[in-house]
């Protein structure tokens, strides 16, 4: 029996892969490289298997399990597109990948895969039902519900990034107002503090030292590091993002009730009164009667690969019953 287990990931601008013995918990090989500049689903895909066939250095894997930084149909095993890479429009990648490595694969979205391998290998463990989200150029998420990945009927569950917290506020890229990631993703974090820094001329002084004047170089880690320097606006452009994140946690929890809420991605290393205003909203927005659990992610970056391993032991494990 093959014991070597392939995990993927395709993200927007860095590809990984891994392999993995069935069982283990160490990675036998791991590899992250960056993309190419003007990518394609095939520049994308010869990365991949450059990368794959290094690690399998000649062997062969049982199972293939992979994470996908788009919209993708799981059931059918096909990529719907890419928002940052073109050409990935229906591609079906179980079958592409299964030719290719004689192996059964199978797909799904990152953050699916992430929310995945935090259940099964990191910060979800022995949670009976857990939301999974990712809050870095954008807000994703994903439930595992009952020990398995929810997918919802158009494997779209899990987008609280686009629930709504405040019907008035700024217009969110999707065309609605005040969702989730207009308010609390870092690309708008940014942006809410040099509108501020730009209109407000008397505050910001911390924050304004540290981008040296040069308003377009604010980030969020930048606003996020001069407001643990007490610069206060900068802290009141965080406490919108924590306010927003807090109140759609809170909602996702009112309907689903999970026993875990699992925070990951760049903009949850905001420190510590981050998480305690971002924690007081959503138990303040959840029924009172809701044991509210919301901890940081464990596995940072590699949450997908960890998943999409995992994923591939899941049908490694189903192939070997087949065959007994
Ligand atoms: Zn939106």
């Amino acid at each position: 029996m093959q014991s070597l287990l392939l995990a993927l990931d395709f993200g927007g601008t860095k590809h990984a892969a891994a392999v993995i013995g069935r069982g283990e918990r160490t990675w036998r090989a791991y590899k992250r490289v960056s993309s190419i500049a003007h990518p394609n689903a095939e520049s994308d895909m010869q990365i991949m298997y450059g990368l794959a066939y290094e690690l399998l250095a000649g062997e062969q894997p049982a199972a293939i399990g992979v994470s996908f930084g788009g919209p993708v149909d799981a059931a059918a095993g096909t990529v719907i597109l890419s928002h940052h890479v073109t050409g990935w429009e229906n591609i079906p990648l179980v079958q592409v990948l299964e030719q290719e490595f004689h192996a059964p694969a199978a797909v799904d979205n990152d953050a699916n895969v992430a929310a995945w391998g935090e259940y099964r290998s990191g910060a979800g463990q022995g949670a009976d039902s857990m939301l999974y989200i990712t809050v870095s150029t954008g807000v994703g998420g994903g439930w595992i519900l009952k020990g398995k990945i929810w997918q919802g009927a158009d494997g779209m569950a899990g987008e609280i990034g686009h629930t709504v917290v405040d019907p008035n506020g700024p217009l969110c890229l999707c065309g609605k107002r005040g969702c989730v990631e207009r308010l609390a993703s870092g690309p708008y974090i940014a942006r809410r503090a040099q509108e501020w820094l730009e209109a407000q001329p008397e505050r910001g002084k911390i924050l304004r030292g540290m981008v040296q004047g040069n308003l377009d170089a604010v980030t969020a880690q930048v606003t996020s590091a001069a407001a643990a320097q007490g610069d206060e606006l900068a802290w009141d452009a965080l406490y919108v993002a924590a306010w927003g994140l807090g109140v759609g946690i809170g909602n996702a929890i009112n309907l689903i009730n999970p026993s875990r809420v699992i925070l990951g991605g760049g903009v949850t290393k905001s420190g510590e009164r981050f998480w305690q205003v971002l924690r007081e909203t959503a138990r303040a927005t959840a029924l009172p009667q809701m044991r509210v659990d919301i901890v940081a992610a464990a596995l940072g970056d590699d949450a997908p690969l960890w998943g999409a391993a995992a994923l591939a032991e899941q049908i490694a494990d189903l192939e070997a019953d087949k065959h007994r």
